[in-house]
């Protein structure tokens, strides 16, 4: 039997083979047109029917309300974190942060360029141990307070949605928007760099409510300046045209499998059964974040009390099995596999499989 190659990068992730294969047939010449869709004008119809689609099926996949603004920005995931402080800050500069790992660190660090930055809760030891919403010091007049959904590089994941008191909520979803429902009322804006579960890298995802529109600081540029960029409907200047018209194609792929319920049901089994694995495993596979707050698109583990050895072997004989990128982040080390939506169940079952025999060979 040969062995189809598995991608469990953490990002750029996996895309779905049915989006790269259409693309690739396209690719040198797009329906309607007779050149690529890379060489397409951003001022013509048929880029304005691509950028117009894709809205409409990311609205329409996670609900999104009509006083909500659906914006494509370049600049990817620390594009955005910058952006926020820019176009959130303008009011008084003042902006909450829950830090639980290194993006939302990465991001209260980006956002102290430009106003005060104040921590709702001192930073965990363990990045897991989210403190409870109702211990959380929210700056009453804050502009904002920003968390980071789910944690790529630490494998943590909200069981819940942050009570700000009335404050607008911005969340960094970059790596599980699209693995589950959420009540996008809740929130001020989600921002979502696309290249872990949505496309490929290159653009940013904001929605963002109406209101908080138009405070952004004088020093913001234009193409990332929420209001200017939404007045252009998101064409201001040349967009990332291809990394959009792959992200329409990843959200058609989506509806085609049954929509956001059907991605959360996937993520739920595919995790549940990655997790009961590493948790019947005798210590031998040992999960360092706490049940409750444990990612269901990172999973994070080490092998046997962090023997760095035994890891590189299971990295080395993973690839041998065709099994990639599963190569923790290099500040935490150990093993992490992401399951994001174009990973199978049957894919899960196939690194399983060898996970159990990798145990009985080293135990
Ligand atoms: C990957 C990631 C980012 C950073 O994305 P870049 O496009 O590389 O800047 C930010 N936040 C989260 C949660 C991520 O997973």
């Amino acid at each position: 039997m040969t062995t189809k190659p598995i991608n469990f990068g953490a990002g750029p992730g996996k895309i779905p083979e049915d989006v790269l294969k259409e693309a690739q047939q396209e690719f040198l010449a797009y329906e309607g047109i007779e050149f690529s869709v890379t060489e397409l004008s951003h001022r013509s119809d048929t880029y304005a029917k691509i950028n117009e689609t894709a809205q409409n099926d990311l609205r329409e996949l996670l609900n999104v309300p009509s006083n909500y603004k659906i914006i494509f920005l370049h600049g990817g995931g620390q594009g955005l974190f910058a952006a926020v402080a820019m176009n959130l800050m303008g009011k008084n500069k003042i902006a909450d942060y829950a830090v639980t790992g290194i993006w939302s660190q990465v991001a209260a660090n980006e956002a102290k360029r430009y106003g005060q930055v104040n921590l709702v809760f001192p930073t965990p030891d363990n990045p897991g141990n989210i403190p409870e919403p109702s211990t959380w010091t929210i700056t009453s007049n804050a502009s904002y307070v920003y968390y980071c959904d789910n944690e790529t590089i630490q494998g943590v994941e909200y069981p819940f949605i942050p009570d700000t008191k009335g404050v607008p909520l911005v969340a960094d979803m970059s790596s599980n928007l699209m693995t589950r429902k959420f009540d996008i009322s809740k929130f001020g804006v989600v921002i979502a760099a696309v290249q872990k579960n949505l496309g490929t890298a290159g653009l940013g995802i904001v929605i963002i409510r109406e209101d908080l529109l138009g405070n952004a600081l004088d020093i913001c540029p234009s193409i990332l300046n929420f209001k200017q960029v939404s007045d252009y409907n998101s064409i201001l200047n040349t967009p990332p045209i291809f990394p959009i018209y792959l992200h329409g194609k990843v959200l058609k792929w989506v509806k085609k499998l049954g929509g956001l319920e059907a991605m959360e049901n996937e993520s739920k089994r595919k995790s549940q059964l990655l997790y009961s694995v590493i948790d019947s495993s005798n210590d031998f596979y040992q999960s360092t974040v706490p049940v409750n707050t444990r990612s269901r698109t990172n999973v994070t583990f080490r092998i046997k009390d962090k023997n760095e050895e035994l890891e590189s072997d299971f990295l080395k004989k993973a690839e041998e099995k065709k099994m990639f990128q599963l190569k923790g982040h290099s500040l935490v080390g150990g093993i992490r596999v992401s399951l994001y939506n174009a990973i199978t169940y049957e894919d899960v079952e196939y690194l399983v499989d060898f996970m159990k025999e990798f145990q009985s060979n080293n135990a």
